[in-house]
């Protein structure tokens, strides 16, 4: 089957929720993926921040195999180890408590907000969160999204979210009142332009959360598990959440998710109170434990440099008017051009790439080569002029 063929056969049979590019994955290594007619491509998208280590890395697909070869899924009725053991190396990798795992980063806020919800014990809990947000697309996450854009249909959304704009610490702390439980946010907004927020905010969110017994949610989607140059991002700000969740780039492709409790809220879901059939699959999990195990100091010590590589280049670029994010998660806005007109045609000369809103979107592979991100940002230069 050519590649016109298979185009129209997914739109004969696939719900037609996305806009899709004009690329028909057949294979990848490292950042380079090749499509059915034998093209390469660089990729700066790594599956929008999944594939942490590229595309099929050597490691990763062991340790899937082996435990494929080994026990493929048992539900959480039964004791599995590569979760466990997932789970101990999060919590030796950051001082939280204990982890939930499921299967998406929806997924991993759900878990955040019923916790929030039950911790906070009233029956009118309310949650602030930010507007420009993104916390994913089932009801609770698009109602905790403060983007107006999600809110157009669907009626009717969930009670117990107010919506404050990033870094307006006033704003914060006017929100607060008897029935807020926590306070939820991105670090760098991701879906909505790459904006980092600022320090002094950060801080103050997590004093306002200390003195009013709220919690503090980070959602580290995409964020977190050496994105950002740290393993989470927060590490950047100087604070200490309560609950952290995770999702995109912990399993190195395969769909992980989950939560990190701190000792204040690790006991708060009992029995019954939550779960999931498929969430911390060993398979999967096996998988996040070879990504959790290659991103130590030295490797996160690369992401930073890389990104510090990519940073300057792109900089020195005609065309580029401004550069955000942080690591390997970077937003660099167009001076004249579209974002969506570069992401276009740079996927024609060979280069995948992002949007996010106003912003062209990089979120390469953590483990990219140099001589892929070279190839990748002389397209990237064409294409930006
Ligand atoms: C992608 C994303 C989500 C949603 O994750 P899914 O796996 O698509 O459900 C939530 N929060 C942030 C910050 C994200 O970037």
């Amino acid at each position: 089957m050519n590649s016109s063929e298979l185009k129209n056969w997914d739109k004969e049979y696939i719900v037609g929720t996305y806009a899709r590019y004009d690329l028909v994955a057949e294979s990848g290594k490292h950042a380079v993926c090749t499509d059915t007619d034998g093209r390469e491509y660089i990729d700066f998208t790594s599956g929008i921040g999944v594939n942490s280590l590229g595309f099929t890395d050597e490691g990763w697909v062991n340790a899937v195999k082996a435990q494929l070869d080994r026990i493929q899924h048992t539900s959480n009725l039964y004791y599995t180890q590569p979760q466990i053991v997932l789970a101990e190396a999060l919590v030796g990798r950051t001082g939280m408590k204990k982890a939930f795992f499921c299967n998406s980063g929806a997924e991993a806020n759900e878990a955040a907000i019923k916790t929030a919800r039950k911790y906070g014990g009233r029956a009118d809990n309310t949650i602030i969160t930010l507007n420009n947000s993104f916390h994913g697309r089932t009801m609770a996450t698009i109602t905790a999204t403060g983007q107006e854009h999600y809110h157009q249909y669907f009626n009717p959304f969930l009670d117990g979210f107010r919506y404050c704009d990033a870094n307006d610490t006033a704003g914060l702390e006017g929100l607060v009142d008897d029935s807020t439980c926590a306070i939820m946010m991105e670090l760098v907004q991701g879906e909505g332009g790459v904006l980092n927020l600022e320090k002094d905010f950060v801080k103050a969110a997590e004093r306002i959360a200390a003195d009013n017994n709220l919690l503090l949610v980070i959602d580290e989607v995409q964020t977190g598990i050496g994105r950002t140059g740290k393993f989470f991002a927060y590490e950047h700000f100087d604070i200490k959440p309560d609950i952290v969740t995770f999702a995109k780039g912990i399993g190195g492709g395969l769909p992980v998710g989950g939560v990190l409790f701190s000792d204040r809220c690790c006991d708060v879901l009992k029995p019954g109170d939550h779960g999931t059939t498929f969430g911390g699959n060993p398979v999967c999990c096996a998988g996040a434990v070879e990504v959790v195990s290659r991103i130590d100091d030295d490797f996160l010590a690369e992401v930073v440099a890389k990104g510090e590589y990519i940073r300057k280049k792109v900089s020195e670029m005609n065309g580029a008017a401004g550069i955000s994010g942080l690591g390997l998660m970077i937003g660099i806005k167009p001076s004249d051009k579209k974002a969506g007109d570069v992401v276009a045609e740079a996927l024609e000369k060979g280069l995948m790439l992002l949007t996010a809103k106003d912003r062209v979107r990089l979120l390469p592979p953590l483990n990219i080569s140099y001589e892929e991100i070279d190839r990748g940002l002389a397209i990237l230069e064409d294409c930006l002029k």
